[in-house]
């Protein structure tokens, strides 16, 4: 059975949604997305997620085709509509259809399109928490407004291919000796109890997981440090582990060949896994 998909004001069989060929996220990139994880058919972060597509949008003066209540009700329409209770939704906004200019077209004539569709499977049954992932550093090939979750997303692509060909389930990206973040999650380290990750800037996505990550694990006591960190600092770390939506927390126990501490995942990683699911799982709505 096909899935439900909202397009531009409908609610369609997905083999029926369309999208125009002059689409400007087609031609361009020229658009932004947000995953939100589904517990119990609740959203998850969901503030975190519909703020950071705000600033998205502001950053790029891109029209919205709706507002936060409006995004809602279709998030949880398409939920009910498709039945799911674990996974996730997919929102994309694009500015639409135009003629192809390099030029943004004239928001007064052109509409924004507005795109969502559900994914569903386990997220917290995970077979990798228990397993750890294993990650391939590269270089960092992305523009440097990474801040802005942009559908500009062939470099991860790309990095993400280079690490599968190693035999690895992901690529930590590295500018400058230090490591950015993860194709599509943000990192972490843990040291002498202390929690590790790299500090905002226009050269990491703020992650949402990320910052509600922390928030907990400051409450829970932990001691938390925004800096970079190099390839090897990471490899000597007693723990490494990533931040996403879907994701949630995971260890890490391989970098480039190299254990993390003895290889399997560490206890702070767990213990801030089950604490993210269980603060997720509280404050779903
Ligand atoms: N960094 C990048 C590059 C990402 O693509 C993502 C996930 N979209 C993240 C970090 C994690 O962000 P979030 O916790 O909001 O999913």
């Amino acid at each position: 059975m096909s899935r439900t998909v909202y397009v531009n004001g409908e609610y369609l069989p997905e083999e029926d949604a369309k999208i125009s060929i002059f689409d400007r996220g087609f031609l361009f990139a020229d658009g932004v997305y947000e995953v939100t994880a589904v517990l119990h058919g609740k959203l998850v972060d969901k503030q975190g997620h519909l703020s950071r597509l705000r600033r998205s949008l502001s950053e790029l003066d891109m029209p919205s085709p709706a507002d936060d209540k409006e995004i809602e009700a279709i998030q949880r329409e398409l939920l009910r509509r498709n039945n799911v209770t674990e996974g996730l939704v997919y929102l994309q906004i694009t500015r639409g259809p135009a003629e192809r200019s390099f030029f943004y077209p004239d928001p007064e004539t052109t509409h924004p399109s507005l795109v969502l569709f559900t994914q569903a499977f386990p997220l917290i049954a995970n077979p990798k928490a228990e397993q750890g992932i294993k990650v391939l550093t590269v270089e960092d090939l992305r523009w440097t407004r990474r801040d802005i979750k942009t559908v500009q997303l062939l470099p991860s692509s790309m990095c993400k291919m280079a690490a599968r060909a190693q035999g690895k389930d992901d690529a930590w990206m590295v500018q400058d000796g230090y490591i950015t973040e993860g194709t599509s999650n943000n990192v972490f380290l843990v040291k002498r109890n202390h929690i590790i990750t790299r500090r905002l800037s226009n050269n990491i996505l703020p992650g949402i997981t990320r910052a509600s990550l922390l928030a907990y694990a400051e409450e829970a006591g932990y001691e938390i440090q925004e800096v970079s960190f190099s390839v090897k600092e990471a490899q000597s770390a007693e723990e490494a582990f990533i931040t996403s939506a879907t994701a949630f927390v995971l260890p890490v126990v391989e970098i480039d060949g190299h254990l993390v501490g003895n290889g399997r995942p560490g206890p702070v990683g767990r213990r801030l896994r089950e604490l993210y699911i269980a603060e997720s799982l509280r404050r779903a709505e």
